[in-house]
């Protein structure tokens, strides 16, 4: 199954215009905790294909920043798109949209009580429209392609921490997403287990899936991202390749974060 040329197919339906607009972008976004403010005039803009790293402290507004891409947030000013569209507040026209921005959370979030396979089916039967032989059949083969199909049949708690945020992944990928988010993937997983979650979106970025991935991983980031943005207090403080900005962060802040992880 040819997963990464999902948004490919659809940009080359739309004008030569729209293949040139970034797939996911940020304007002057803007958001407050009560006093704090989280996110603050952040400009982002994510092209067809890229993959872009976000590194920065805990508290500088990583998360929040992903979850208002999906819109598991709002926001209070700016704007944000995804494909040339801003996202609806509520109702079906979001369950839609939201099945173009494709989650995988540090704590995997499975639903506990259904199988593996329930898992990956469960959003392509109801927001898709599958038939339940045709979403065990794409869902078998994205398993196959994580490497946990032998566990289809059993629940998330009889898996590993590994094989877990794996199916959450293929679980993503079944709803055909234009663009995968990821926060901290591997965080919450025992170290022997976090280069067979890595190895899975190295693959995914190869095959030209766009990503967005909140991670410490440098490796990874040296690996596979085409940017990397560096965020702290709610800001987007530095953005270069991964080669520069590992190499010669040019702010304070950056070079004092990355003298704390490296
Ligand atoms: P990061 O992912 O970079 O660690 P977060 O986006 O999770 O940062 O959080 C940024 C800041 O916003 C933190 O200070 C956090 O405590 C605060 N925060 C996050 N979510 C909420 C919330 N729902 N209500 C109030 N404060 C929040
Ligand atoms: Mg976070």
């Amino acid at each position: 199954m040819d997963i990464a040329t999902t948004g490919d197919a659809d940009a080359s339906m739309g004008t030569a215009d729209q293949a040139d607009e970034p797939l996911v972008a940020l304007r002057r976004v803007n958001k407050h905790f009560g006093a704090l403010h989280v996110l603050q005039d952040i400009e982002l803009e994510v092209r067809r294909g890229e993959v872009v790293v976000v590194i920065g402290p805990s508290g500088s507004g990583k998360s929040t920043l992903c979850r208002a891409i999906n819109r598991l947030e709002t926001i209070d000013h700016g704007e944000i798109t995804v494909d040339g569209l801003p996202l609806p507040a509520e109702g079906r026209a979001l369950a839609r949209l939201r099945a173009d921005v494709g989650m995988v959370f540090q704590s995997f979030n499975l639903f506990a009580h259904k199988s593996v396979l329930d898992n990956v089916t469960l959003g392509p039967r109801k927001v898709r429209g599958l038939s339940k032989p045709a979403a065990e059949k794409e869902a078998m083969a994205l398993l196959t392609r994580v490497g946990v199909d032998s566990q289809a049949r059993k629940l998330p708690a009889q898996l590993s921490g590994g094989q877990q945020q794996r199916v959450a992944i293929a679980r993503a990928l079944a709803m055909h997403p234009k663009v995968m988010l990821f926060d901290e993937p591997t965080s919450a997983l025992d170290p022997e287990m976090v280069n067979e979650v890595l190895d899975v979106m190295v693959g995914l970025a190869k095959e030209g899936m766009t990503m967005i991935v909140v991670t410490h991983e440098m490796g990874f980031a040296r690996k596979a991202a085409d940017r990397v943005v560096f965020m702290a207090d709610g800001q987007i403080v530095e953005e270069a390749t991964p080669d520069e900005f590992f190499t010669n962060p040019r702010t304070e802040r950056a070079q004092d974060f990355l003298s704390k992880i490296l």
